[in-house]
């Protein structure tokens, strides 16, 4: 810990040490400003010939020549980083392995952190209707509503209604938007923890009852909140929230989907009376700025967010919530590889705030610390009124006459006519995105690959292209096959989400038809409201990918047909069973949420599969038994301790050659008895142009990994067109 009590003013011309967000390995010495600085002031300091934003990290080191030593251009205006804030940030660099200025980066990522308050033309929902509507008018209202009330600036409002600046002009001018100035960043409306809560069931006031208590305590504590989808886990933990506010602490809910997050904010503003703050990818620029500010002031009471969202600098956290906590979008894949889940637990532990861990799967290792007794354990058994879980069954495809190329077997083609005829939803689950994973030539066998990746191209007919999931390069469909110059004999082979439709279609005629996939929509925004069309009746059948596993509503839903349930069975991920069971009740948890019971129907060639019977027969603490058995035996996490070293350059021998050199200098390691695997090709070769390697360290549970790793790495000199990056508790192995 930083020692603020002590020093926490500079005087003007005392020596700082400030921590700049430039890649730089040390804090550099200044001179305090005119009128001192606090520790952790946001500052502005001359690097070489430019300006770079910084935070004063502590007392300068005095090792440098004192008459060179620049001073502070100038304090920001924003608060100062507080001891615990630095903390974080200095236990997750050394946690993952990262510079602290890019943890810094990671912790300012807002624009225009330094510009003074100042005053700009907004624009709202009026309260006159315009004289003549129009289809842009109507554009730019559905905006604003959507907003729910919430200020946009000109432009931004043009941008997000799709419409020039003079329609949003011409509603001014009749009164049906209003235009104001208002501060930049305008505080948010107060939460009040006392309205709108809903009279609980036993279940559920038992749980809220022992989150509140904790939350009052005032101590760190993790919760794994545990329940099947529509048991009510979410009104549990409002109500934690609810006790944090009304102890005047900050809270953070973490969402694994932005699409998830309207839903969210509806229910938010109808228990605690307004919106909270939101922090993602989706929100506007001037938004994401007011978030940072305010929760910095401690004027955001709540915020519901992206993982990123763990590194705002709150005054006062007092709980922090992690909804589907399984969910693996928590871990960041590239830039600071963090496990947002984790941080957000190392983060409480610090600000003595508590964490609730929802969800219906969770996953293998907090499991493992609520059986170690690190973590309490809050059961939700039922679901909330009528709705009960769905039916589960196996459909064996060996038994199934089904010609080739198509996916929908008899069976569940009566299924899915049952359910047509009773005005009820399917929902048919591929977790394949395009039209077909594979193009391949019908004359010579060739497949189409990526140009820059050893992977191959995804025909997705909805735009007429070739796509690499690796990426993201496009192309359009070749008539003539790249490889023997064939005419018309390229042909696709399985499905995507988009080729299934199209045989649905053909098998189901008369009905609605959609695709639910990521990449269709523009916008979370588009994809937000086509989400709530369907929820609403606009589809008979829903086709998706993961996406629709996500927490989503659909009342009408009863029927879930997996149509490739070994799917996620393929291939050597460790965590192979637990992500396809995960999955597959998720997914079977999507119907039956209503009124009507729902039924889950697994299309599956190996129905004796032990990952296939566990998840038919709900046998979940079985399965977690024989799978932490599995895992304990071979001494990986949650029991042992494992990081991938993935190297990647342009130049094929090179990551070979420091490859073999690491494996062969492996002395730190061996000191805490860690092994080093590899170097082996990464299981995609080339992305992007780049050749890739990877190195797997595994380690006993409880060793100073990091230190070792450190030390390891530090022997070695990196070529600079070489990348390496370290990934800590790794969860994918591309
Ligand atoms: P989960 O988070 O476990 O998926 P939710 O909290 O979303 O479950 O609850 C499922 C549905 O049941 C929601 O529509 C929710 O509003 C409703 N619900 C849950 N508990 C109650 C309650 N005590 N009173 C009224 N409605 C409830
Ligand atoms: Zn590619």
């Amino acid at each position: 810990m930083m020692p603020d009590q002590a020093t926490d003013h500079f005087d003007e011309g005392d020596l700082v040490g400030v921590l700049t967000t430039q890649p730089l390995d040390r804090v550099l010495d200044y001179l305090a400003p005119e009128g001192g600085c606090h520790l952790g002031a946001f500052v502005e300091v001359p690097l070489g010939p430019r300006l770079v934003p910084g935070v004063v990290w502590g007392p300068g080191k005095g090792d440098f020549d004192r008459a060179k030593i620049r001073a502070v251009n100038r304090v920001l205006d924003a608060a100062p980083m507080l001891a615990v804030m630095r903390e974080f940030l200095t236990r997750v660099a050394d946690y993952t392995l990262t510079p602290m200025p890019a943890m810094l980066r990671l912790a300012t990522r807002a624009p225009g952190l330094g510009d003074p308050q100042s005053m700009r033309r907004v624009y709202r929902l009026g309260s006159a209707t315009p004289k003549r509507m129009t289809d842009a008018r109507e554009k730019v209202l559905a905006v604003l509503e959507e907003f729910g009330g919430l200020a946009l600036t000109l432009s931004e409002l043009a941008e997000a209604a799709g419409v020039g600046a003079s329609v949003v002009k011409g509603l001014v001018a009749q009164g049906a938007v209003s235009e104001e100035d208002a501060p930049r960043d305008m505080p948010y409306p107060r939460l009040d923890p006392d309205t709108g809560g809903k009279h609980l069931t036993e279940d559920q006031t038992s749980g809220a009852t022992i989150l509140r208590a904790a939350v009052r305590g005032g101590s760190y504590g993790t919760t794994l909140l545990k329940g099947v989808t529509g048991s009510g886990k979410t009104e549990v933990y409002l109500e934690a929230v609810a006790e944090a506010l009304a102890m005047g602490r900050q809270a953070l809910v973490l969402l694994p989907e932005i699409a998830l997050t309207g839903e969210f904010l509806t229910r938010v503003e109808a228990r605690f009376g307004a919106r909270p703050a939101e922090w993602h990818s989706g929100v506007t620029m001037t938004e994401r700025r007011r978030c940072w500010r305010m929760v910095g002031q401690g004027a955001a009471q709540l915020v519901v967010g992206a993982r990123s969202a763990l590194f705002l600098p709150f005054r006062d956290l007092g709980l922090i919530v992690v909804d589907e906590e399984h969910d693996t979008s928590y871990k960041q894949e590239d830039g600071v590889l963090y496990n947002a889940r984790d941080m957000a637990v190392l983060r409480a532990s610090l600000t003595s705030a508590q964490v609730v861990l929802a969800s219906a799967t969770p996953c293998l290792e907090t499991w493992a610390n609520v059986e170690a007794g690190k973590y309490r354990q809050i059961t939700l058994s039922d679901r909330f009124g009528a709705a009960v879980l769905p039916v589960m069954k196996a459909i064996d495809m060996r038994a199934e006459d089904l010609p080739g190329g198509r996916w929908v077997s008899p069976t569940l083609r009566r299924a899915v006519t049952a359910r047509l005829e009773r005005g009820e939803q399917a929902l048919l689950f591929l977790n394949r995105r395009g039209y077909a994973p594979v193009t391949l030539c019908r004359a010579c066998g060739a497949q189409i690959g990526c140009d820059h990746c050893d992977a191959r191209m995804v025909e997705h007919r909805f735009l007429k292209r070739l796509m690499c999931h690796q990426c993201g390069d496009t192309k359009p469909m070749p008539v003539k096959c790249p490889a023997c110059g064939a005419e018309d004999r390229l042909s696709p082979v399985g499905p995507g989400v988009e080729r299934l439709a199209e045989e649905t279609q053909s098998l189901f005629p008369d009905a609605r038809v959609v695709v639910l996939s990521s990449d269709l929509y523009g916008s979370a925004r588009a994809l937000k409201a086509h989400i709530a069309d369907i929820a609403a009746g606009g589809a008979d059948i829903i086709i998706g990918t993961q996406l629709v596993a996500k927490g989503h509503n659909f009342p009408l839903l009863t029927l879930v047909g997996v149509i490739d349930a070994d799917l996620g069975l393929q291939g050597s991920d460790l965590r192979a069973a637990e992500r396809t069971f995960q999955l597959m009740r998720q997914v079977a948890g999507r119907a039956g949420r209503g009124e009507v019971p729902g039924e889950a129907l697994l299309q599956t060639f190996q129905p004796e599969h032990p990952v296939i019977r566990a998840i038919l027969s709900g046998d979940e603490e079985g399965f977690w038994r024989a799978e932490a058995a599995e895992r304990r035996a071979a001494g990986v996490p949650p029991y042992g301790r494992m990081a991938g070293i993935i190297l990647s350059s342009p130049n094929v021998q090179e990551v070979f050659d420091l490859g073999g050199a690491m494996a062969r200098n492996d002395g730190p390691l061996r000191k805490i008895g860690a092994q080093v695997f590899g170097p082996a090709p990464a299981p995609i070769a080339r992305v992007r142009g780049r050749h890739r390697v990877r190195l797997l360290v595994k380690a006993d549970k409880g060793v100073p990994l990091q230190a070792a790793l450190a030390q390891w790495v530090a022997q070695f000199k990196i070529p600079a067109t070489l990348r390496l990056a370290i990934d800590i508790d790794p969860q994918s192995f591309l």
